[in-house]
């Protein structure tokens, strides 16, 4: 029996790496999208080979054919669609932020819980080989105690998303809840533990008129390890990476922010340099294969429901600092 996706949301993302992350797995396929707009939603799926298309959500929650949800729209709709999906039963792998507050992000995890459905919140970058890499090397106390994380996500938004992301606040736009999001839950996957609370900067570099487009954030997390992120949607060459220092090493691994299965991750200890063999591996596939386990096994998505709701009380944290000026402690809703 194959896993039958209804994509909610005819969006770059799906077009560019979903739709074919699920089409590489055996055991899975898209069966039908879901538009705002009809004609869009012909043309996308006349497009990518999607033999059908709605514009409601119900009539595509009422299809037989559609056991899963995967829900890519702007993030102010993911709540009502992803509690509309559990109310109907289907499984839902939701893009980041999960919502625009914890309150709503919370009121999706607990409706999946009690549909009985896996959720899962589609951060990428835990799929990543290099970033497993990284966080079995700190596990494996190879650097000794983690002392810092810096995280460098600073990019050039591409000019085909220069639309709400950039402009459109109650979309929940702005390279905060876009890029500080995920690096929240990067530092929560290799670190093994949650922000207490965070200081940050934000800016207008240059893009955004309406939202911030840039931001540095500090974080200091319970073991006392300080974290510090840079994110931007202007800047073309900064190259991404992150780096982890310990006791008795440092990890660089570069290139390593992306969707791409790329990077390098490289260790240095008293006993020299060590360039990792880290066998690279689709990210979104990688997410994919583990969300089809949970649904056959009963078992839990690569990144789960949850752990959107902590990634967003980070980001919105960081949010409030930036605007009042003050260091935020997370505020994460009890779970
Ligand atoms: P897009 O702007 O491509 O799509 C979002 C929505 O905008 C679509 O659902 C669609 O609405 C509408 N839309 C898209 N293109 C057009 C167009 N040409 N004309 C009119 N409307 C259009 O967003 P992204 O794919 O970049 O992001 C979607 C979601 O995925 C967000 O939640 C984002 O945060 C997340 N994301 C996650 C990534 C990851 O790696 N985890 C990477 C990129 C994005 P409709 O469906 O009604 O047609």
């Amino acid at each position: 029996m194959k896993i039958g996706w209804g994509f909610i949301g005819a969006s770059t993302i799906a077009k560019e790496w979903m739709i074919d992350a699920v089409r590489a797995q055996s055991d899975q396929e898209v069966v039908a999208v879901m538009s705002s707009s009809m004609q869009r939603g012909v043309a996308y799926a006349n497009e990518a080979g999607i033999a059908r298309a709605y514009d409601n959500i119900d009539q595509l929650l009422a299809d037989p054919k559609v056991d899963a949800v995967y829900i890519s729209t702007t993030n102010e709709l993911h709540t009502a669609q992803v509690l509309a999906a559990a109310a109907a039963g289907k499984h839902v792998l939701c893009e980041k932020p999960l919502a625009l507050t914890t309150e709503d992000a919370l009121s999706m995890v607990q409706a999946c819980k009690k549909a009985a459905v896996v959720m899962g919140t589609n951060h990428h970058l835990r799929n990543s080989a290099t970033h497993q890499a990284v966080r079995e090397q700190i596990k494996a106390g190879v650097i000794g105690d983690v002392v810092a994380l810096r995280i460098f996500h600073a990019v050039h938004l591409p000019e085909n998303l220069q639309t709400w992301r950039i402009n459109k606040p109650q979309a929940g736009g702005g390279v905060i809840l876009d890029i500080v999001v995920h690096d929240a839950d990067t530092v929560r996957f290799l670190l093994g533990e949650d922000p207490i609370d965070v200081m940050a900067y934000a800016q207008q570099g240059g893009m955004a008129s309406a939202l911030e487009d840039g931001a540095m954030t500090m974080m200091r997390m319970p073991s006392g390890a300080l974290v510090q992120s840079h994110e931007s949607f202007v800047v073309p060459f900064a190259g991404t990476g992150l780096e982890v220092h310990g006791t008795k090493g440092s990890i660089f691994a570069s290139g390593v922010m992306t969707q791409q299965p790329v990077g390098e991750v490289e260790v240095v200890t008293a006993a020299g340099r060590n360039l990792l063999a880290v066998e690279p591996h689709n990210l979104y596939v990688h997410s994919l294969e583990q969300f089809s386990r949970a649904v056959s096994s009963g078992g839990q998505a690569a990144v789960t429901g949850e752990d959107g709701v902590k990634s967003l009380a980070i980001a919105l944290a960081v949010a409030e600092s930036a605007a009042q000026g003050v260091r935020v402690t997370v505020d994460y809703p009890a779970i």
